[in-house]
């Protein structure tokens, strides 16, 4: 059943669950929760609601559960795959988490903390920093995306070859289920082999099995010393090869390594024009190790440079010389992220394969472009140590709006075949939401199926958490 609008008894009652000040009907009040991040949805919603308790939270799932009234989660809204707001414009309302924001705990000795679901990912990483801590999940959104959102999403990011995804760094979760009810999911404790490890059902489960209240995660040594160089490439199979040699030869200290084709320098420009790649080379490489012992990190990563740049396989290589020129050269890799998104509504992918088939993937996938749709600029940048490219693609300037999207999305269907080719996955680290929910359905055998539609009636039965992401609309849900 679709919800056309709310009765002054239903707005009366959620605002008797969290205040005057915690709901806003109105179209102005609702409109920074209601559009994503990069522009290229506009969703709707009968009312935003900022519990700022987790009891609050209890009382509208209470209310929406027994209305069988739909409810989006929303952490900071920074997610790529309009899974927080309700892109069809339906009867839904949008929960957001911005009012939880504490952190309730960090525990030094034991390396772990506690915070509220909406407690922003740099909050977190400062608070860390400042008890000589490291948390390491670290994403060019980390400035506005929530823990909580974090852990819906599984969030990557750029030290996942290092310290893993959300999903290895969290210890235990808070939830509010559909109907309301609480369950603690925290213990503190690293090994904790009782029976179904049930956190790991809901992170990943992008609000459609619950709403995550509060996060429990690993802490680290904050590192010592970090070095960071800028690498200039003549092929992306040279990018792989280094990346193998640089596992074995750097001690396993490696804590990113992001590969950037040299076309997405002219993005990052469109946000900082005095921009300049530090080499001039068609493949870039970001490469960062770090260590909490006083090691000589430096010489490490100066002497493993030297030997590549002499036997040919780099170019080009500048080592960072201060903290600031290290901030320079990730800015580039941040900067052409919000690039694209100045550049209006352009296919956004988010591929995985196998570390050895990165080169095969952008080569099959340029050459597709290139073929069948002439005009359009590829963008190959990504996560090159998990396996993670973002194969994008810009329009051409002149195409008209409507004409894009159908074009994007033929675009989008050549690059998930070429992706399922290589034994790929669709989604490396954003997630399902909205946009390849019927591309993710598609590909499950039935077995999966099954099981999914289990655990989604199981938890939530009448079928209120983010109706329309990840799975198929409630009214077609088997
Ligand atoms: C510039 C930029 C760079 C990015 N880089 C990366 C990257 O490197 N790696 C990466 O993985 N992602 C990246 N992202 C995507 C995004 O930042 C992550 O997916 C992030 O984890 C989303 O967090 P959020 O709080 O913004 O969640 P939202 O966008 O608000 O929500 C995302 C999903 O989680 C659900 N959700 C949110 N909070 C809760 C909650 N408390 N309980 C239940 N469900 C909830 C929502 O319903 C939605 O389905 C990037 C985004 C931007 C804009």
């Amino acid at each position: 059943m679709t919800v056309h609008r709310l009765s002054p008894e239903i707005l009366s009652a959620m605002e008797g669950a969290v205040g005057r000040n915690g709901i806003a009907v109105e179209p102005a009040g609702m409109a920074k929760y209601l559009g994503d991040w990069a522009g290229d949805y506009q969703g709707n919603a009968l009312a935003v609601l900022r519990p700022g308790s987790v009891a609050e939270v209890q009382a509208l799932m209470r209310l929406c559960n027994e209305l069988g009234l739909g409810v989006v989660p929303q952490g900071g809204n920074t997610g790529l795959v309009s899974g927080a707001i309700d892109s069809k414009g339906g009867g839904l309302v949008v929960l957001s988490l911005e009012r939880l924001n504490a952190i309730r705990q960090i525990d030094a000795d034991n390396f772990t903390l506690r915070a509220d679901a909406g407690c922003v990912l740099q909050t977190i990483k400062d608070a860390c920093e400042a008890r000589d801590c490291l948390f390491p999940l670290a994403l060019g959104a980390q400035g506005s995306c929530q823990i909580g959102g974090n852990a819906a999403t599984n969030a990557g990011g750029v030290n996942v070859l290092r310290y893993g995804m959300a999903r290895d760094l969290i210890l235990g979760l808070e939830v509010v289920l559909a109907d309301g009810e609480l369950w603690n999911g925290f213990s503190g404790l690293r090994k904790n082999n009782s029976g179904y490890d049930l956190k790991q059902l809901f992170i990943g489960s992008e609000g459609t099995l619950g709403i995550i209240t509060g996060v429990e995660v690993k802490l680290f040594p904050k590192p010592a010393k970090t070095e960071t160089a800028y690498l200039g490439l003549a092929s992306f199979e040279a990018a792989v090869t280094l990346f193998n040699r640089a596992r074995r030869d750097c001690s396993d200290l490696i804590s990113a390594f992001e590969i950037i084709g040299a076309e997405c320098i002219e993005l990052a420009r469109l946000v900082d024009p005095t921009t300049r790649a530090p080499v001039p080379a068609p493949v870039q490489v970001l490469i960062e190790l770090s260590s909490s012992a006083a090691i000589d990190l430096n010489g490490l990563l100066a002497g493993f440079l030297g030997d590549a740049v002499e036997s040919g396989l780099v170019t080009d290589a500048v080592l960072a010389a201060s903290t600031a020129q290290a901030r320079r050269f990730w800015a580039i890799r941040e900067g052409l992220v919000e690039g694209q998104a100045k550049r209006g509504y352009h296919v956004r992918t988010d591929l995985s394969v196998k570390i050895s088939d990165i080169p095969a993937l952008i080569e099959q996938a340029r050459r597709f472009v290139a073929n069948d749709h002439p005009g359009w600029i590829p963008l190959a940048y990504g996560h090159a140590g998990d396996g993670n490219i973002h194969f994008n693609v810009l329009p051409p300037a002149d195409l008209a709006e409507a004409e894009t999207r159908a074009r994007g999305a033929e675009v989008i269907a050549g690059l998930y075949e070429i992706a399922a080719g290589l034994g790929g996955s669709i989604s490396a680290e954003h997630g399902i939401g909205r946009s390849r929910r019927k591309e993710f359905w598609a590909g499950l055998s039935p077995t999966h199926r099954r099981m999914v539609a289990a655990l989604k009636n199981a938890l939530d039965p009448k079928g209120v958490m983010n109706p329309g992401c990840l799975l198929p609309a409630t009214e077609t849900f088997p």
